[in-house]
């Protein structure tokens, strides 16, 4: 070999080998902390388990001061600090949950520079005494995380990060780098214009996390098919499985108990101690499920959850890609399983009108569920689609439900005019509004109680719709949706005509359709219900 005149390794590297134990960085690591090392700011969208804390914790290492880390998730900051301070490193946090003397212990260790890290919860910002504080000590950095909090448009906008803003008034030679693991291009910029980001170099990482295998599937019996799921393809797995509500939540973890999974609960109604307890267990043990509202599991670090599981609708696609991120941190094959009906549309629906917040902020919410919608009907790749939600370009994955057993597309036109016709003539002859079932029962020509109460039966459109199944009415009821065509209100989930459904009525407009593939069930043993 001939001798090598290596420059030498740089002082980042050499943390990075020394302190973190790790051979090189990933990805854009590198060149990120270079450029915070180097006093400048950088604004980086980075996906679950990319590897972010580096980014921030080797520049707050390598320079002089004390690294300021805002972070909204509180709940992690001690474990984030135990996590240092095992490797040696002099981190500390100030938050709520702390007493008197735990902040003055801390405040005192700022102040003589005892310090490499120091996390913060945003609200503390607003307190004049932490801004003497910081005002007083010597600050490397500060590192924005969960930076698309500061969005009004995303999915988790909190006000605290507004204020943020001010930190570059304030220490205008203070370099700052904004991290986040989701941001569609607009949530991009206005992270850049809010935060003052203006210079800021900008680093983003491809969204794709190609060992994560995206499936949808329609909902008929949720915890049966989740316990199929996890029976015929992740026994003795680590695993999240999310609902929208602690009811759902506990009763879920009892059926998969009673079913030989075990399974822990985790929503915001138990008390601090037990979910502490849970989510000690679930990342120290092997094989353990845990369901949960979503407030589990944000910046949970645990790199060999092999699925996770959605048994109702997320709110949007950021969330949904959040969720999903949880899975597969260690770069292994794994699942991310989604089931979702009409029904999660229409709570959803009824969610948002009952929402508080103006108009506007109605409409955002609007806006979300139908691209998570459009997500859940799409005949296209998942991941190509959900990519483009991110403004980033895919091919064709192979790796998805709709890449390996491409659905078939049919020409629902036809179908769609007969559901529309019928939602069309009970309110303009009859001046009625009615759910889902009503109208697929006149379409099937069902001679129902309600039918009859109503006189339905003397519709002209009664009975018009017997090629199709209950099922596959529903499906085109979801897929109209998805589309636009057709919209759904109020408490009961009534259907109303848009304004693009007139397109359809008069034939102007062809609607393709995805075909409801049949539910396989993988399992051997043929189950009776
Ligand atoms: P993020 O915050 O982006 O979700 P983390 O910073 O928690 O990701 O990193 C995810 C995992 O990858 C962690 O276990 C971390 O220790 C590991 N990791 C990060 N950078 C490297 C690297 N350069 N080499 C090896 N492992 C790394
Ligand atoms: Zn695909």
């Amino acid at each position: 070999m001939a001798e090598t005149t290596q420059l030498p390794e740089s002082e980042a590297l050499q943390v990075l080998h020394r302190v973190f134990g790790y051979d090189a960085f990933r990805g854009e690591q590198g060149d990120i902390i270079e450029t915070v090392v180097a006093g400048a700011d950088a604004l980086v969208l980075m996906p679950t388990g990319g590897g972010k804390s580096l980014c921030y914790q080797i520049p707050a290492l390598v320079r002089s001061g004390v690294g300021v880390v805002i972070s909204p998730l509180i709940a992690l900051m001690q474990d984030q600090v135990d996590a240092l301070t095992a490797l040696g490193v002099r981190a500390g946090f100030l938050n709520s949950t702390q007493d008197f003397e735990q902040r003055r212990e801390v405040e005192r260790a700022f102040l003589a520079g005892e310090l490499d890290l120091l996390y913060l919860a945003p609200e503390r910002l607003r307190v004049e005494a932490t801004v003497r504080l910081l005002d007083q000590g010597k600050i490397s950095l500060f590192a924005i995380d969960e930076a698309h909090c500061v969005s009004q448009w995303g999915h988790d906008f909190r006000p605290d990060y507004l204020m943020l803003s001010e930190l570059h008034e304030r220490w205008p030679e203070v370099p700052r780098i904004a991290l986040t693991a989701t941001a569609t291009e607009a949530t991009h910029r206005e992270i850049a214009t809010r935060l003052n980001l203006t210079d800021a170099k900008h680093f983003v990482a491809s969204f794709d996390r190609p060992n994560i295998q995206y499936r949808i599937v329609g909902k008929d019996n949720p915890q049966r098919q989740l316990l199929d799921l996890l029976r015929t393809e992740h026994a003795g797995d680590a695993g999240i499985v999310y609902c929208l509500s602690r009811n759902s939540v506990e009763k879920t973890a009892a059926f998969l108990t009673q079913n030989g999974i075990e399974a822990l609960p985790y929503h915001a109604g138990l008390d601090s101690r037990t979910r502490a307890a849970n989510q000690a267990r679930f990342l120290r043990e092997d094989g353990l499920v845990v369901v949960a509202t979503i407030a589990f599991g944000m910046g949970i670090d645990k790199p060999d959850v092999r699925f996770v599981a959605h048994l109702d609708l997320p709110k949007s696609v950021e969330g949904y890609y959040q969720e999903t991120g949880r899975a597969g941190r260690d770069g292994l094959p794994s699942t991310a399983w989604l089931a979702y009906g009409l029904q999660d549309v229409v709570q959803q629906r009824k969610m948002i009108d009952t929402s508080e917040g103006d108009a506007a902020h109605r409409r955002r919410l609007g806006t979300h569920l139908d691209a998570m919608l459009a997500l859940c009907e799409t005949v296209e790749c998942r991941r190509a689609q959900l990519l483009a939600y991110f403004g980033q370009h895919g091919e064709p994955c192979g790796n998805c439900d709709t890449c390996l057993t491409p659905p078939e597309s049919w020409d629902g036109t036809i179908p769609a005019q007969k559901l529309l016709s019928t939602v069309y003539r009970l309110q303009h002859e009859r001046n009625q509004k009615f759910g889902a079932g009503q109208v697929i029962d006149i379409l099937l020509g069902k001679q129902t109680p309600k039918v009859s109460q109503f006189r339905h039966d003397e519709l002209t459109v009664f009975g018009i719709g017997t090629e199709l199944k209950d099922t596959e009415w529903r499906g085109v009821v979801r897929q109209l949706l998805a589309q636009r065509l057709l919209a759904v209100e109020g408490d009961y989930g009534t259907l109303v005509l848009t304004a693009d459904s007139a397109e359809v009525l008069g034939r102007r407009r062809d609607v393709m359709m995805r075909r409801e593939p049949e539910r396989v069930s993988r399992s051997r043993s043929s189950s009776s219900s």
